[in-house]
């Protein structure tokens, strides 16, 4: 990420991560040029990930009608 004023490289000043409301997460990035008091923040989306989610709770029924003879 480069400043837009001195176009140097800006070093990373902060990084977390949040959630939407669709339980999405999002990686977050603050970059910082200190001598122009500069600040740029970036919001990536993380790849899909397989979270345990003990709510999302699925039976396994054997009601497969794909299978034709
Ligand atoms: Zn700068």
């Amino acid at each position: 990420m480069d400043c837009p004023i001195c176009r140097q490289e800006m070093p990373l000043r902060r990084e977390y991560t949040t959630y939407n409301k669709a339980r999405k997460p999002y990686n977050h990035k603050t970059y910082n040029c200190a001598q122009d008091d500069t600040w740029i923040s970036v919001e990536i989306p993380e790849a899909q990930q397989e979270l345990g989610t003990p709510s999302s709770s699925s039976p396994e029924t054997g009601k497969d009608g794909q299978h034709t003879e």
